[in-house]
């Protein structure tokens, strides 16, 4: 589970990025941090980069990863 200290550095957003879970190597949307529906593994990725690949770690249960937004980084333009 990730965590953090300040939550008034975070703000909570109901976009759909947040409900969509990813394939391994989708191209990544956002910027973030991304959560695996199955196993809770978490990872950083950066916009526009694959998501990790299958091979990234293996669940017992033989389900393949799906990657889910779980803190979108917001970038000043
Ligand atoms: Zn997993």
């Amino acid at each position: 589970m990730a965590l953090y200290k300040y939550g008034n550095n975070l703000d909570q957003s109901t976009h759909t990025n947040f409900d969509t879970e990813r394939a391994p190597g989708f191209i990544s949307p956002d910027s973030g941090i991304y959560r695996c529906v199955h196993c809770g593994d978490e990872i950083a990725a950066n916009k526009g980069n694959p998501l990790p690949p299958q091979n990234h770690h293996q669940h017992s249960s033989g389900q393949p990863i799906r990657w889910k937004l779980l803190v979108c980084t917001v970038q000043k333009a």
